[in-house]
């Protein structure tokens, strides 16, 4: 199975001539895209609302990706019975045509990839490496659960009786219908991710993207409606709260699969789980830190926390946005990645070389404002903090990457997650210190280590509370977790429920178990 992998994030990295090129031509058949309308999808009808919606470029107001359709309560519950329609004919689908229609999609994507990923870079400005890692995930996810699907027999098995007479089999059901609630820092591969694991497994679903990104899912839900049976999945796009919430108070979904915020999510855990036992699988963010030793190679550990800190301006839950650097080697740590962080590109992500591109939106743009002035007023900023305001690149919400130190450790920029290109850097004395205060977070996602002294990585993994930890992780520190190789979980309040996305405990959660028993 691993050869079918794109190990996207990987071999990204590192492109060749003909990797640009092609690029360059994608970003010409995006652009002639832009600006088109786009329908809900309910029922298996394209349906365009009378309310639409501008989605536009965070790198340049003046780029409209796309018109889109509002969708009201109404369209929302629309797409939910029509998704309880389909049920009975998607459940009894074989599993093996179900996997079948993935790979497909998979492929599909695959042959598109260069075109999808230069959507990608104007539609939340993401560069071209970061993007078509996030294309490559979705790929990998919809192989990957395939493959599970078809490992575990569609997770049918026969168990043993000391009755002869009981013939027993446990067979995974699907729930019923799902709302999946995507974010707009991985539109393809969250999106996607989540959606595929509630339709592979015989669910029906309602997917609402995020309202700034929108069109990445799109091309996915386009291509599969024709595929499978009328009402299985559908597409809504329009306010968050509103959409959202229409979903989580129905009493016909029977699933909720959110990423987003922590506030967001924990509110529609809450109401969901109010007055029934429905799963609810969340994934919510982090603060993730990062501990450099002082037997660290400092220039690799300054490189990987930068990577993992800016990379997409900070707006992954894997971001690492605190770092605790051991006292005796903090001076040196903070004159490298300040000096390294100082010479990152930034500019329109589509361009060649371009590191960093914009914040997603103008509340991102006054929040880092905010945090910047927080930290001048408690703290000391040792580069960025500045909103970019040149001619280039005014009609976009860019920001200067920023680190902070000197911050006290109780103080809210060290708490809370912001989602920003904003890392502060703590000290410590002791590796138990630095644990401890890494731990001291009510989030628990990612986190990582640098030390060259295998009895401080060992110390590391046994205390360290978080899903998806790494040792040494030079070029992402506390990001970029592969698909079957690193499933992505969060503990404490990043997740709900225990089993990565990308793992082999996922898709179990779109399902019950039914143990079935014939006496003869
Ligand atoms: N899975 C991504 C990573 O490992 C992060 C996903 C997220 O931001 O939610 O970097």
């Amino acid at each position: 199975f691993e050869n079918e992998f794109t190990w996207g994030r990987a071999i990204s990295q590192n492109t060749t001539d003909e990797f640009h090129e092609k690029f360059e031509k994608a970003v010409d058949d995006a652009k002639k895209e832009f600006g088109k309308k786009y329908p809900l999808i309910i029922n298996g009808q394209e349906i365009y609302s009378d309310e639409t919606f501008f989605v536009t470029s965070p790198s340049d107001s003046q780029i409209t990706i796309g018109e889109f359709s509002k969708a009201t309560i109404s369209d929302t519950n629309d797409a939910i019975s029509s998704a309880k329609n389909a049920f009975e004919i998607w459940s009894n689908t074989s599993y093996l045509k179900r996997a079948e229609i993935f790979r497909e999609c998979a492929d599909y994507f695959s042959s598109r990839k260069f075109f999808l990923t230069a959507i990608m870079t104007f539609e939340n400005g993401k560069n071209r490496f970061e993007a078509m890692g996030d294309v490559d995930e979705a790929i990998d996810f919809m192989r990957f659960y395939a493959f599970q699907l078809e490992k575990n027999k569609g997770f049918y098995k026969q168990t043993s009786h000391p009755n002869p007479r009981e013939k027993t089999q446990t067979i995974m059901k699907p729930y019923g219908v799902w709302g999946i609630i995507a974010p707009f820092n991985f539109p393809s591969a969250i999106a996607i991710g989540m959606t595929t694991g509630a339709l592979i497994t015989g669910n029906t679903a309602v997917l609402k993207p995020a309202s700034t990104a929108p069109l990445s899912s799109f091309y996915f839900v386009n291509f599969l409606f024709s595929k499978i049976p009328n009402g299985a999945i559908n597409f809504v796009t329009g306010s968050g709260s509103t959409l959202g919430k229409t979903l989580i108070e129905s009493k016909d979904v029977d699933g909720i699969a959110f990423t987003g915020s922590r506030e967001v999510g924990m509110q529609g855990f809450q109401e969901f789980t109010k007055t029934t036992t429905k799963p609810f699988i969340s994934e919510m963010g982090g603060k993730n830190p990062a501990i450099v030793t002082k037997n660290a190679d400092l220039d690799k550990a300054s490189e990987g926390v930068m990577n993992a800190a800016f990379g997409f301006g900070g707006q992954k839950c894997s971001a690492c946005s605190r770092v605790y650097v051991h006292n005796d080697v903090a001076d040196q740590f903070i004159s490298k990645i300040v000096e390294k962080t100082k010479k990152l590109r930034i500019g329109m992500p589509w361009q060649k070389d371009v590191f960093l591109g914009p914040v997603i939106n103008n509340d991102a743009k006054i929040k880092f404002e905010n945090a910047v002035n927080l930290a001048k007023q408690d703290g000391e900023i040792l580069t960025g903090g500045i909103v970019l305001n040149s001619s280039e690149l005014e009609k976009g919400y860019f920001v200067e990457p920023t680190i902070v130190t000197k911050l006290p450790e109780d103080h809210k920029l060290v708490k809370e997650e912001l989602f920003l290109p904003f890392l502060c850097i703590q000290r410590y004395d002791t590796l138990d210190d630095a644990i401890k205060l890494a731990n001291q977070t009510e989030y628990g996602l990612t986190a990582g280590i640098f030390s060259n002294d295998e009895k401080q990585l060992e110390e590391f993994f046994s205390k360290i509370q978080a899903g998806v930890v790494y040792a040494n992780r030079f070029a992402s520190a506390t990001t970029a977790a592969l698909v079957s190789s690193q499933p992505f979980v969060g503990w404490k309040n990043s997740g709900s429920t225990g089993k990565g996305a990308g793992g082999e405990n996922y898709l179990q959660q779109f399902m019950r178990s039914q143990t079935q028993t014939r006496c003869d």
